[in-house]
């Protein structure tokens, strides 16, 4: 992208697409919405499953040394005060007394100024913002509030009483449920040392600034691995190892290399439990932000838990009876922000003598539908009959649509715009040669191909 205007165009286009499409819109819309929350439809939903499929493939299945879990989105408190979170997950945040708008504080100097402030106290803050002049980007003027920490759990309670008794937070990572689970895993697995617990689900942060359509919201998905160590482990070794697991996810989602940055985050900046974070970076359309994290946690949050809960986590080496509480490192991948990267690089505006074709060139396991099946027109009992014939046999192995409706050229339209692979189209010589035209979404080339070698045509182009 060349230039400020062309990147906020490409998001505005995208945000469009999602809606026309039903990859993602806005939340509870007949009643105006809620700010930053987002509904992912049809076509959304089957690409954020196609992409929590290829990454539990990835970093649980393909391994001998990974088990799964699903923990509670609501756990006992003491996990979130053993944890930290409840004492040091926030941010900063300042208001203008003036036009009452509300900023990230760290934000706000960083884009007046450059300077970094993360890590910084309030009161440190303040003096930045003083010595600076930081003017309130909406309306101008200089009247600051005090900066103040605000904590991004978010408080509910449990049970009929709303008193202090009964708070209890939504989770603010996937994490603390692979730590608090850890003895159990391990007591009911065959797993031993190294070995990981990874979960996919959602996570709940009450943040200052949600913005940038699914990059920044309330409520995500986050897909998260712990691996336990020896705490005499090669730690950087295994750190670098799951870097490298971490690239080869972002080229099978598409993303282009030239796009992906891997940021090592200095020691002022980490989160408390970090002795080692790198993050990987993507170049969205509004600038290059943090796509997912790799940290090393060290033994932490076992340690924290064990100190908190009273109950021994830790490990007994079977070979060498070494007693230890296990290091960590840990992967951790936003769900949304993934598919926000994915539907970045898909995104691609052909042009065709007059008309500009938009297409989403997704890998094709992450393509909503594989294959879409036309008759040429609804009126044609054979051609619809045909073309039925064909969608059942395929839908038992491919997500398929069946489209009967508008021209032709319209169908293949829509098509491109969701990013489906094939279309087959059932015409005039079908009935006669069993034969059926089959488009290809990125080259547009149409093929001939009979009914009867459908299945082993689609089996070799999918590589199944
Ligand atoms: P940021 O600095 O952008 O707030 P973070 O460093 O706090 O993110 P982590 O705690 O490492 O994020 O969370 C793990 C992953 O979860 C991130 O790499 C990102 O992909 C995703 N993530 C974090 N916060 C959000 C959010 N508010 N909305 C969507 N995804 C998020």
């Amino acid at each position: 992208m060349s230039n400020k205007t062309e990147q906020n165009d490409l998001m505005e286009k995208i945000v469009s697409l999602c809606k026309r499409r039903g990859f993602v819109f806005p939340s509870s819309e007949i009643y105006g919405g809620l700010a930053n929350t987002w509904d992912f439809g049809p076509m959304g939903v089957l690409l954020k499953n196609n992409f929590k499929e290829l990454w539990w493939k990835i970093f649980v299945q393909e391994r001998e040394d990974m088990v799964g879990l699903e923990s509670s989105i609501i756990m006992n408190p003491r996990v979130w005060e053993a944890s930290g979170h409840v004492s040091e997950f926030a941010d900063m945040l300042i208001d203008c007394k003036k036009c009452k708008n509300r900023f990230r504080a760290d934000h706000l100097v960083e884009d007046a100024t450059g300077i970094d402030i993360e890590g910084k106290s309030p009161e440190e803050a303040a003096k930045v913002i003083e010595k600076n002049k930081v003017k309130c980007p909406a309306c101008g003027k200089i009247d600051w509030t005090k900066a103040r920490n605000f904590n991004l759990l978010f408080k509910t309670y449990i049970g009929a009483i709303e008193d202090e008794k009964a708070i209890a937070y939504l989770r603010g990572e996937t994490a603390q449920g692979m730590f608090v689970d850890f003895k159990e895993i391990l007591n009911s697995s065959r797993q031993k040392i190294p070995f990981g617990i990874a979960q996919v689900g959602k996570s709940f942060r009450n943040e200052v600034t949600p913005g940038n359509f699914i990059f920044r919201t309330r409520e995500f998905e986050i897909a998260e691995l712990e691996y336990f160590m020896s705490p005499k482990a090669d730690w950087r070794k295994i750190f670098d190892s799951w870097l490298k697991v971490m690239q080869r996810l972002a080229n099978e989602i598409g993303l282009n290399e030239k796009d992906i940055h891997f940021h090592d985050i200095p020691k002022e900046k980490r989160a408390h439990y970090s002795k080692k974070t790198v993050d990987v970076e993507y170049n969205y359309p509004f600038g290059q932000s943090e796509l997912w994290g790799l940290a090393y946690r060290t033994d932490y949050d076992l340690k924290k838990h064990q100190e908190y809960s009273g109950k021994d986590l830790s490990y007994t080496d079977p070979k060498t009876n070494e007693k230890y509480i296990p290091h960590v490192v840990e992967p951790s991948m936003g769900v949304e922000r993934s598919l926000l990267a994915i539907l970045c690089a898909a995104y691609t505006e052909e042009k065709i003598e007059k008309e500009t074709r938009i297409v989403m060139k997704f890998p094709k396991n992450l393509a909503p539908i594989k294959i879409a099946v036309f008759p040429l027109l609804k009126n044609k009992p054979e051609l619809v009959e045909k073309a039925h014939d064909i969608f059942d046999s395929l839908k038992l192995s491919y997500v398929c649509e069946f489209d009967d409706n508008g021209n032709i050229g319209k169908r293949y339209r829509r098509q491109d715009e969701i990013g489906t692979p094939y279309c087959v189209t059932v015409d005039f010589d079908s009935v006669k040669d069993d034969a059926v035209t089959v488009r290809n979404r990125d080259t547009m080339e149409q093929k001939r191909v009979k009914i009867a070698g459908l299945e082993a045509f689609f089996s070799k182009n999918f590589g199944k």
